[in-house]
């Protein structure tokens, strides 16, 4: 049976920032290259979702006010749904302002509390200074491999992890988190939380294979996927550890 890959996409138009919506165009490019198909579906304000008909749910970043904007809309119309789809393993990627939602609470610079949706044990408070850059980070992985991350940041949110909810990597260059720990991102089961923009997933291929793997060996019999030629993206990122060289030297 040909695999498709069935992706939520949940605010394109309000939470999108920084090339966000090139991770649904890469996670799709990566599997018509393996002859599969995808089918991408916008789900907006005022919708809601069928939890274990999606395989991959993908939410963007936002500033502020549009983060105050879906806020509530996530917790009262999509909350549960999603909740019911972690727990069928369906796989999430939430970036910046989707991934602050996604923990338990986001209070803003100005004072504003945003109730989260606390997929993340996880917590969000707005600083003063902003933190933009490249970034750089080794993912922490369980079988010893090392796996580079690099991103584009920009937030004034500093996240803190509850131990319900692992760090997705170390950060080498940039603030990552919070700009205190060391961390960056993290992960609840098949849930991912990150600060990189970049948009990311072009320029990390392998995490785009991890994402569509976990998404699709639940309906599928696939142990891992048929690799592609990936010389472009492994020099593009390359070119992004050499430019983050730049922001260490400031
Ligand atoms: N508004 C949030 C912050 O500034 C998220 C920003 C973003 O998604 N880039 O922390």
């Amino acid at each position: 049976m040909t695999p498709i890959l069935r992706i939520c996409h949940l605010y394109p138009e309000m939470m999108n920032i920084y090339g966000d919506r090139g991770n649904i165009i890469t996670l799709a490019q990566r599997c018509r290259w393996r002859g599969w198909d995808v089918e991408v579906s916008g789900i907006s304000v005022g919708e809601t979702i069928e939890p274990d008909y999606y395989d991959l749910y993908f939410m963007g970043g936002g500033q502020d006010r549009e983060q105050m904007l879906v806020c509530e809309d996530l917790r009262s119309k999509k909350a549960q749904a999603i909740h019911q789809a972690v727990e069928l393993k369906a796989c999430f990627l939430t970036i910046c302002g989707g991934y602050q939602l996604f923990g338990k609470y986001f209070i803003t610079y100005t004072g504003e509390e945003l109730p989260g949706i606390e997929v993340f044990d996880a917590w969000t408070v707005g600083g003063e200074k902003r933190f933009i850059g490249n970034v750089v980070a080794q993912a922490i992985t369980t079988d010893g491999t090392t796996r580079t991350l690099v991103g584009f940041e920009n937030h004034s949110g500093r996240t803190y992890l509850g131990p319900g909810s692992a760090p997705l990597a170390r950060v080498k260059v940039g603030y990552g988190n919070n700009g205190e720990d060391g961390f960056e991102g993290c992960r609840y089961g098949n849930a991912f939380g990150t600060y990189l923009h970049g948009s990311l997933l072009p320029k990390n291929p392998w995490l785009a294979d991890e994402l569509i793997l976990l998404a699709l060996k639940r309906r599928y019999k696939l142990e891992e996927l048929p690799p592609l030629d990936d010389t472009l993206e492994l020099l593009a990122q390359r070119a992004a550890v050499r430019r983050s060289r730049m922001r260490r030297k400031r």
